[in-house]
């Protein structure tokens, strides 16, 4: 089918932060997304230690699943309520330092170093701030992007990655012209022509 009717289709930062406020969360997971189960040794490959991005990241407990394995993490995400949220349900102290590099933004970090969250747009992210990572989970993240500004996130992402990365991605499989959107509509033509 054809995703011509969520071409022009716009959701600002400010929507998303008052979809916090009042929330309307419900692409929030409790209990974690059964692909990231089923998918965890593609993203793993047997290695340790590696540095997991979470684009979009809302407050996934993914994150702090990995960060129990032995990974570092870092994600982004505009709702400082969303970050704070990660961090007090479970139970994780942390503290927070301004990224001198983007004007108003702020690190939100695990005390124990290894959970790293950064409050601001994506967009204002790169490679000299946040180096480069082993593996993205992105769940709600492309599905979440402004189909206007999904070429200029799949270019950063592709600048985020290290040679030998994972990249797990979720979409979402449905009729376009039945809903406005988030989540939106991505053809796996699409996909590949924007990841290759
Ligand atoms: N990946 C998460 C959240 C998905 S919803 C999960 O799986 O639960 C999309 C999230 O992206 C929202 O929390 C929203 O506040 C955030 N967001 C939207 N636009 C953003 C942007 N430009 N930069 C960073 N975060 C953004």
């Amino acid at each position: 089918s054809d995703d011509a009717s969520q071409k022009e289709r716009v959701v600002t930062e400010e929507e998303w932060l008052q979809k916090w406020e009042m929330g309307n969360i419900g692409f929030h997971k409790e209990q974690g997304h059964p692909l990231f189960q089923k998918y965890l040794d593609v993203l793993l490959n047997g290695r340790n230690g590696l540095r997991i991005f979470f684009p979009l990241c809302g407050k996934a407990v993914e994150m702090k699943w990995l960060a129990d394995m032995g990974h570092s993490v870092v994600g982004v995400e505009v709702s400082e309520q969303a970050v704070k949220e990660f961090f007090s349900e479970h139970n994780l102290p942390y503290y927070e330092e301004p990224v001198p590099e983007i004007s108003g933004a702020k690190m939100f970090q695990s005390t124990s170093g290894n959970i790293s969250l950064y409050c601001c747009s994506i967009y204002d992210l790169s490679s000299s701030i946040v180096g480069k990572f082993d593996g993205v989970w992105d769940r709600g993240a492309l599905v979440a992007v402004n189909p206007r500004d999904r070429q200029r996130y799949a270019s950063l992402m592709i600048n985020l990655v290290e040679k030998n990365s994972s990249y797990l991605l979720v979409t979402v499989s449905y009729d376009p012209s039945k809903h406005k959107g988030p989540p939106f509509y991505v053809p796996e033509s699409e996909i590949k022509s924007l990841f290759g």
